[in-house]
């Protein structure tokens, strides 16, 4: 790991964030000279590294990129940009061979051609596999292997950024500072361009399948600098975490389902049957609210693989495997008992398709963006695919311009004091977020959570946990302001699809504060802009 102290010289370019979007985008520039910093070592606290099911690619005989891009358009429930993702889709056979030049070892068919699996809401075998379900460990491992020889590429792991700096509406640079250490002195980077690659905001849900990294903190700093943020309000819900008392909840893998796992209930009944033609395989979101009802209803939910893949279940899905005879749970004899857990964020840092921001000198890669490829539901194993796609255009887009001399060093902003984080709060604000931003919302919890989160959000001390409460205010507050159900996001008191609302929410930090103004009683209501 480099000295963060020689920061402030030649850095032209910073990527904050060591997940696969971070990573790839670093490669791409090369030999560009860059710094990757990771708030974990490479390897740890990365979404990337937890993926199972695979990448999604239309690079089987008989499927196509036009098909692969109705598929995602379907599951987003009217809010996909179609030009975006059938870029996507177009884009995944060459990225794919990117990840192979740099040692990613997917799995081959006795052809030589590469193997496919089958997911939910996908109407052909497209996902691109490691050994089953070691996509995720697999790919991170060879990219990391492939930074740590290419010189241009400096790391610095353990370093948190806490915020961006800006001058004249541009970004110049940001504030880091080392983790864990609350009484450290922040380090203060300048640059010309500022690549965000931070992952998700899973783990700001108490119960969710995100490492504790993924806390939504790229999203708050971008949006506290003034950036457009788009969808927040749509949070995916995994419908099958497993229930082994762990934060953060380990994973049954989609694929499982793919392969024929069923749900069932505690009297055996297969209760999706009657709630979608496709049954299990029926978009997230759908699977994710009849998970939620049968738990609600006091009969449990539980993913049974005994059928599907019996003795063949260790061998199959090795990492799914582990966490359940971790458990005490033999998912070759025994139901799994599952529960939906904050998965994956549609929403994000808005973009355009090169993966720029809405401010000068700032880009969005991977989860923390949002594109318009997800629309109000992901369709399953695009988010890995969207990370590579938007982090080769990122490179390409900054490669494209000339390397000049580093920014003018921005004067360090005016923050409090990063004291250590005070847990009580951070539980009653993770807790609030699965309570009353799950995966069944009203407008009254959700106006309560909003005045909530803008008390934490103005008052607290604590760097981390303002950022935190950042985020969920912009969450709160776009789902607050989304007066209907659309995707992922469901209201009891709106239950239905409104199609004079099928826009994407673009939203800043300043319309979240004003409605928690509106909310507290101190100042006019203004409702969330909507993209026509
Ligand atoms: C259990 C699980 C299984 C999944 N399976 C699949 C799948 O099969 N297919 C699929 O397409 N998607 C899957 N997803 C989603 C997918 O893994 C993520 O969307 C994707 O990996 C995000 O990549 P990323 O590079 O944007 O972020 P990440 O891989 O999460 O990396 C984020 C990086 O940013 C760092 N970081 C965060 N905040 C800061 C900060 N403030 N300062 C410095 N560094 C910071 C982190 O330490 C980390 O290095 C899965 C997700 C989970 C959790």
């Amino acid at each position: 790991m480099s000295n963060p102290d020689d920061l402030t010289r030649n850095t032209d370019v910073v990527i904050v964030g060591g997940g696969l979007a971070g990573l790839f985008c670093a490669l791409k520039l090369a030999p560009r000279p860059v710094t990757v910093i990771s708030a974990a070592p490479l390897g740890q606290g990365a979404s990337t590294a937890w993926a199972q099911g695979g990448i999604a690619a239309a690079v089987a005989d008989g499927d196509s990129a036009e098909a692969h891009a109705a598929d995602t358009v379907a599951v987003g429930a009217g809010l996909v940009d179609e030009k975006i993702a059938l870029g996507l889709a177009r884009e995944a056979s060459a990225r794919i061979h990117d990840l192979l030049h740099y040692g990613v070892p997917f799995d081959h068919d006795l052809e030589g051609k590469l193997a496919v699996g089958r997911e939910a809401a996908h109407s052909a075998r497209r996902i691109v596999h490691v050994r089953g379900d070691m996509a995720g460990r697999a790919i991170m491992s060879a990219l990391i292997e492939a930074v740590r020889k290419t010189p241009s590429i400096r790391v610095i792991e353990g370093y948190v950024a806490e915020e961006l700096l800006t001058l004249d509406g541009a970004v110049t640079g940001l504030q880091l500072r080392k983790v864990g250490d609350g009484t450290a002195k922040p380090v203060i980077i300048a640059s010309r361009a500022v690549v965000l690659a931070t992952g998700g905001i899973g783990h700001l849900y108490a119960v969710t399948t995100n490492p504790a990294e993924a806390s939504g903190l790229g999203l708050a700093i971008a949006a506290r600098a003034g950036a457009i943020i788009a969808d927040p309000e749509f949070v995916q819900f995994h419908p099958t975490a497993i229930m082994a008392g762990r934060d953060p909840a380990p994973l049954a893998t989609e694929a499982l389902r793919g392969e024929g796992a069923t749900l069932i209930n505690d009297k055996g009944e297969r209760f999706m049957l009657a709630r979608h033609p496709l049954a299990e395989l029926a978009p997230r979101d759908i699977v994710a609210r009849g998970v939620f009802a049968e738990i609600e209803a006091g009969r449990g939910a539980f993913l049974d693989a005994r059928q599907a893949l019996g003795a063949h279940f260790a061998e199959r899905f090795p990492t799914v495997y582990a966490s359940c005879m971790a458990a005490g749970i033999d998912p070759a004899k025994q139901p799994i008992p599952v529960a939906p857990a904050a998965h994956y964020h549609m929403g994000g840092i808005s973009v355009d398709a090169r993966g720029h921001t809405s401010l000068k000198g700032l880009w969005a890669g991977g989860e923390v963006s949002s594109t318009g490829a997800h629309g109000a539901n992901r369709l399953a194993s695009n988010s890995l695919l969207e990370a590579v796609v938007y982090a080769a255009r990122i490179a390409e887009d900054i490669g494209g311009n000339p390397i000049a001399a580093p920014a003018r060093l921005p004067a360090a902003p005016t923050t409090p004091q990063n004291c250590a984080m005070p847990p009580l709060t951070e539980k009653t604000l993770r807790a609030m977020m699965t309570s009353h931003l799950g995966v069944i919302r009203h407008g009254d919890r959700l106006a309560e959570a909003v005045r909530a989160f803008a008390v934490i959000e103005r008052n607290t001390g604590n760097i981390v946990l303002r950022n935190m409460a950042t985020t969920a205010l912009l969450v709160a507050a776009s789902a607050w302001a989304r007066r209907e159900s659309r995707g992922a996001h469901y209201r009891v008191d709106y239950p239905s699809e409104r199609p004079a609302l099928a826009h994407r929410t673009m939203t800043t930090l300043a319309s979240a504060r004003q409605i928690a103004a509106s909310l507290s009683g101190r100042a006019p209501a203004r409702t969330v802009e909507h993209a026509s």
